[in-house]
């Protein structure tokens, strides 16, 4: 019996054979699937909302900083690059402060449902802070990641965002930073090197993107 026990059996039974003590401990047993279900479930809920940002369903900030780090240490290790986008809506404030906080929630939905599918699986893409994101692209050439920016600012830019009977007009701005594996770099010079050339995105006229 201890035997068995410290092998993992869960239970037993001792012969003779009893069809309704078999079926009584069949029923324990699946009390017990049931419960680890639940448990399971109750954590996907929870790693679900400590890493999802509710409005957009995108990354939040701590995944996005997590997934940043993970992938800075997977391009040293790989000797791959990496970089870094951050993105901040245009005038943002006028949109909240001419159409409603709403219309403004809206917009930031879809602004983000836009650039998560223009991005490969690699790919992630989280919200940094209120209307700023945090894109990370490993494995690309510096030129291929300036593409991806362009694209995700197309994406942004191209269509106006119905929103009820009304439509919207939005930019947003991006700063890229990029680094080769090979460079000793890491996760926290290369946001500052992302947010310099944001700023500079902004200061150059906004809707467009600055590479450090
Ligand atoms: P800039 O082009 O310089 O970035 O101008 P901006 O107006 O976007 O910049 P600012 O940082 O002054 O304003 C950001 C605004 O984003 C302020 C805030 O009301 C709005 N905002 C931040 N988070 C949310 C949100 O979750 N929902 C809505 N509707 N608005 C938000
Ligand atoms: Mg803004
Ligand atoms: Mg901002």
């Amino acid at each position: 019996l201890v035997a068995g026990l410290d092998a993992g059996a869960d239970d037993y039974l001792t012969r003779p054979f009893h069809a309704q003590e078999f079926r009584a401990r069949l029923q324990a047993g699946c009390r017990i699937i049931r419960l680890q279900e639940r448990l399971m479930e109750a954590h996907a809920q929870l790693y679900e909302q400590a890493t999802r940002d509710s409005l957009t369903g995108l990354w939040n900030r701590t995944a996005a900083i997590q997934i940043l780090d993970r992938e800075m240490a997977r391009a040293a290790r790989g000797e791959t690059s990496l970089a870094v986008i951050m993105a901040d809506l245009d005038h943002f404030k006028t949109i909240n402060d001419t159409h409603g906080h709403l219309a403004g929630d809206a917009v930031l939905r879809e602004a983000s449902h836009r650039m998560s599918s223009m991005l490969r699986k690699y790919d992630s893409i989280g919200r940094y802070g209120g209307e700023e994101f945090l894109v990370v692209v490993p494995g690309c050439h510096f030129g291929d990641s300036l593409t991806v920016a362009e694209r995700l600012r197309e994406a942004v830019s191209g269509e106006p965002y119905s929103v009820g009977e009304r439509s919207y007009r939005a930019t947003c701005s991006f700063g890229l930073a990029w680094c080769d594996g090979r460079a000793n770099s890491d996760a926290g010079r290369l946001l500052r090197e992302a947010d310099a050339a944001l700023y500079a995105a902004k200061r150059n006229g906004r809707n467009r993107v600055e590479a450090d």
